[in-house]
Formats: structure tokens, C-alpha cells, sequence
């Protein structure tokens, strides 16, 4: 095994107090490597670090700004093998998938990099002769930002990258699951010049490290994305320091399949929406409202392909939905599965399958025959489930979409424009998708919900300037 991988502090490579095993969940005998668990004392560190490195970082204007995202952009996309195999091999997606997602984060390191010359402001005529006023945004200072599992170099990308544009510091906290991806991100945010202290990396469990990055005085403002949970116990204390926060979580986003859709069109949209990146995306698909018409015919084609998916180890070139990410996400899932059989459904598929190597793998499941008041069509997942829910008529299928605590990403599939448009306009969730799976989005527009799905400005896209900057409004009387 190679050396342990330290936190980034303050522009050095420091130790934590322990070491942290980081597990290959396609083969548990794979030691990715050891990572370094960062204390309390190592988050005060950061964040003073980080308060003193960010007043220079803004002031120097945009372009070093600018500069840096776009060196970082570069070296991304020339790393993307090597990242993508190894966000695969500790998070468990397919190598194309994991290959995708980190030119994704390059796409958003370069959009960032375009975006830092374009800090918008405003100049208007006063209320009062004379005076001139004028709105302009500032960095708020040192951002937290804490990260979940499933998307380990997309979500801290499109994270740091606007942190960064807008001249503020960064104190990062990955998951616990998948500390290499980020690591690996901040050799290439040190090594591509980013000056001391501007961006600092704290691996290690969210009830230490994140916590004390909640309650420090020098961090004004976290973006988080992850549980529901974990999201309202962040928001509580955070607010008690009066941060600004920004919290993207759970979906149980669901996907209406009409009468009048495309058949073809609309297995492909749920075999991707529910099943691939093995269900564990925050926009999964993973309630399929079907009107009776098509029912059965659906169900046919779309538990014949989800049968024939080949499940198996995120870098064997025949996978086409890796393992779990760990045995308690797949405990969890397992017990979904039991719980769905015990609420009435019929379950297709679901059981846990036997790999080349031991690995946590699991056959997609279907939950036929589900109502929306149950707990497997309320509660997120977040595993290669979904709840198969029939209903009468449009009406009948928007009411069900809309009647869940969640609200990310709904979905449509139809051949009727005015089935289209009433779904887009009726749909209670931050993102609509018709004839396309509820996942899968792009980089340079908004991103996030309603409801428990969201809470704060949105992420990505010009819109992520609303988390990453205050608002100065400056006055000035010419005499
Ligand atoms: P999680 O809530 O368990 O953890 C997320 C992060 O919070 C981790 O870094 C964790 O260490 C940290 N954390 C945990 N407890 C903390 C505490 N008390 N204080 C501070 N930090 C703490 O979520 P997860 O299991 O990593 O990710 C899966 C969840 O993320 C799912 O619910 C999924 O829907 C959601 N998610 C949402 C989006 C979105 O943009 N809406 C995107 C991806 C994932």
C-alpha cells in the first residue's frame, strides 16, 4: 500500500489523528488506500487558514481567479482516466459513468473560470438628485462545503468551482465513502497554483469534522448536500451562528409514464432514471406512475430489461450497474425490498446477487402494485428501487407526482404537448423533464427543489452566484 493521504491545510499536507481505510465496495479485500481523518483542532486550522488567505484572493480581481479555475479545468480533463477509476473503484458507479462524471466537473471548473469575469452588479439613478447608487457582489468569506457519496468529483466541483470565482475561501469535507476522488481534486487545485489556504481539504467522519465546521465562527457560510436528515440538523445549528447556508438532499422523484407515451421512449427513460448509477442519485427515478392503459405493457418491456442488466464490478468493461456503495446501504435496500412485500407489492428482482469478488451487489427491484401512502412510495431509498404506482388519467398521475415530502426532479413521458405542458407547469419540484430520464442534468442552468429536496438558493449555472456572494448597495453623493 502507498503512503497515507493527508488533509491540505493551509497550503501543506498535514495528518489527522487516525487513519481511515477507504474500501473498494465491488471487492472488499481491495484497500484503496488509507486516508487521514482530520480532528477538530485541524478544521480550526483550515478555517483561520482559509479567513486569512481569502481578503487577498478577492482583492487581486477576477483574472487569477479566472486563470486558476481554467489550469484546474485542464488538468481535470487530462486526469479523467485516472480520476474515473478511481471514483469507480471507491464509489462503486461504472467506469464510463465515473469516466463522465469527472469531465463533468471539468465542464463546471471551465464554466466557473468564464464566469468570475462576469460578477454581475447594477448602477441606477437615486430616488434623490445627485446621487448615484450602485449594487455590487461580494465573496461572503469562507465557505464550508460538505459532500455526500454519490457524485464524489461532480458535487464538490460544482461547489468549489463558484466558491472560488467569486473570491471566496474553501474548507472541504467529502464523504467519509469516497475521500480519494476529493483528494485527488485537491492535489490538482494545489498543484495547478492555488495560492495557500484558499482551498483546504478535512477528510473524515461528518459528526466530527463536519460538526466542527458547522460551529466555526470563522466558516459564514456552508453549502451541504446529502440526507434530509443530516441536512435539518446542520440547518438548526447554522442558523444559531447566523450562517448562510445553501442544502440540496433527498428526492423520491417520480417519473409519469401516459397512455400516449412512446413505449420505447419510456422504458428507456425509467431503466436509466431508476436504475443506473445503481438507483443512487438524488433525481432517481424511483416512483413510476402509470396510467392503466399502458400498465401492463410497461411493465412487461421494462422488467424484461431491467432483468437483463448486467450487475457487477464498477470496472469490468460488461457492468452496466456497479455494487452498492457499502453493506449498510445495502442492508437498507434489503430491508426496502422485505418491507415492500410486507406493504402488498409484488417485488421483481431485488435480492442481493454474488459477484466475481465479494462485493455488495444487488439485482434492480420492482415494487408493482405500489400506492403512493406507502412507505417504500414515501421514504428515499437511494438504491435500484422503484415503486410501480398505477392510476386512471393525467389528472389522477400529476396528484400523485405532487403528493410526496420531496420535490427535486419529476418526470413525464408522453406523446401529448398538452399533457406536456400541464406537467411542467403543474409540477411541484425544481426541475421537469418530459420524455427524458428525472436524472441527468446540465451544468450551466439551475439545480435543486422544492419542498424537503432543497433549502436556499440554487446551486450551478449563473443562479449559484446568489449562495456565493453578498450584496453591497453603495451610495454616493457627487456634490
Ligand atoms: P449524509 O447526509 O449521510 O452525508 C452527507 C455529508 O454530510 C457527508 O459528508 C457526511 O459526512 C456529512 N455529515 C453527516 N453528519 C453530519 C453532521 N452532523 N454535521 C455535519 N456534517 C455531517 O448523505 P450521504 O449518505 O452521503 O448522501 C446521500 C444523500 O445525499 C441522499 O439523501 C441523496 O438524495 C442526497 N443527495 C442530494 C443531492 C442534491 O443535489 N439534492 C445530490 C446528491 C445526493
Amino acid at each position: 500500500m502507498t503512503e497515507p493521504h493527508l488533509n491540505l491545510i493551509a497550503g501543506a499536507w498535514v495528518a489527522g489523528d487516525h487513519l481511515s481505510e477507504n474500501r473498494n465496495p465491488s471487492d472488499v479485500s481491495d484497500v484503496i488506500g488509507l486516508y487521514a481523518a482530520a480532528t477538530a483542532g485541524d478544521v480550526d486550522r483550515a478555517a483561520t487558514a482559509a479567513a486569512e488567505a481569502q481578503p487577498a484572493w478577492f482583492a487581486q480581481g477576477p483574472q487569477p481567479r479566472a486563470d486558476l479555475l481554467d489550469r484546474v479545468a485542464a488538468r481535470i480533463e487530462a486526469a479523467a482516466t485516472e480520476i474515473g477509476t478511481m471514483l469507480a473503484r471507491e464509489e462503486g458507479k461504472i467506469l464510463p459513468e465515473a469516466i463522465a462524471e469527472v469531465r463533468r466537473a471539468a465542464q463546471i471548473f471551465r464554466f466557473f473560470a468564464g464566469e468570475a469575469l462576469r460578477v454581475p452588479g447594477e448602477a441606477l439613478a437615486s430616488v434623490r438628485p445627485g446621487v448615484d447608487v450602485e449594487v455590487t457582489r461580494e465573496p461572503v468569506g469562507v465557505v464550508g462545503l460538505i459532500t455526500p457519496w454519490n457524485f464524489p468529483a461532480a458535487i464538490p466541483a460544482w461547489k468549489i468551482a463558484p466558491a472560488l470565482a467569486y473570491g471566496n475561501a474553501v474548507v472541504l469535507k467529502p464523504a467519509d465513502l469516497v475521500p480519494g476522488t476529493a483528494h485527488l481534486l485537491a492535489r490538482i487545485l494545489h498543484e495547478a497554483g492555488c495560492p495557500a489556504g484558499v482551498f483546504n481539504l478535512v477528510m473524515g467522519p461528518g459528526s466530527v469534522v463536519g460538526r466542527a465546521m458547522i460551529d466555526h465562527p470563522l466558516i459564514t457560510a456552508i453549502s451541504f448536500t446529502g440526507s434530509a436528515l443530516t441536512g435539518r440538523t446542520i440547518a438548526r445549528t447554522a442558523v444559531e451562528g447566523m450562517k448562510k447556508i445553501q442544502l440540496e438532499m433527498g428526492g423520491k422523484n417520480p417519473m409519469v409514464v401516459m397512455d400516449d407515451a412512446d413505449l420505447d421512449t419510456a422504458v428507456a427513460a425509467c431503466v436509466n432514471g431508476a436504475f443506473f448509477s445503481t438507483g443512487q442519485r438524488c433525481t432517481a427515478s424511483s416512483r413510476l406512475i402509470v396510467q392503466a392503459g399502458i400498465h401492463d405493457r410497461f411493465v412487461e418491456a421494462l422488467s424484461g430489461q431491467a432483468a437483463a442488466l448486467c450487475v457487477g464490478p464498477a470496472l469490468a468493461a460488461d457492468s452496466q450497474i456497479g455494487p452498492v456503495v457499502s453493506s449498510a446501504q445495502l442492508q437498507g435496500n434489503l430491508d426496502y425490498v422485505a418491507l415492500a412485500r410486507a406493504e402488498g407489492c409484488e417485488v421483481l428482482g431485488g435480492e442481493r446477487l454474488n459477484g466475481p469478488t465479494e462485493g455488495w451487489f444487488q439485482r434492480p427491484a420492482l415494487f408493482l402494485g405500489a400506492h403512493n401512502d406507502m412507505r417504500v412510495a414515501r421514504e428515499e431509498i437511494f438504491g435500484p428501487c422503484a415503486a410501480v404506482i398505477r392510476v386512471a388519467d393525467f389528472d389522477e398521475a400529476l396528484a400523485v407526482a405532487n403528493d410526496s415530502p420531496f420535490g427535486l426532479s419529476a418526470g413525464i413521458c408522453t406523446g401529448s404537448l398538452k399533457h406536456a405542458r400541464a406537467f411542467r407547469r403543474g409540477a411541484k419540484a425544481g426541475m421537469v423533464m418530459v420524455n427524458l430520464p428525472t436524472a441527468g442534468v446540465d451544468y450551466h442552468v439551475p439545480f435543486g427543489g422544492t419542498k424537503a429536496s432543497s433549502y436556499g438558493p440554487r446551486e450551478q449555472g449563473r443562479h449559484a452566484v446568489e449562495f456565493y456572494t453578498t450584496v453591497k448597495t453603495a451610495y454616493s453623493f457627487a456634490g
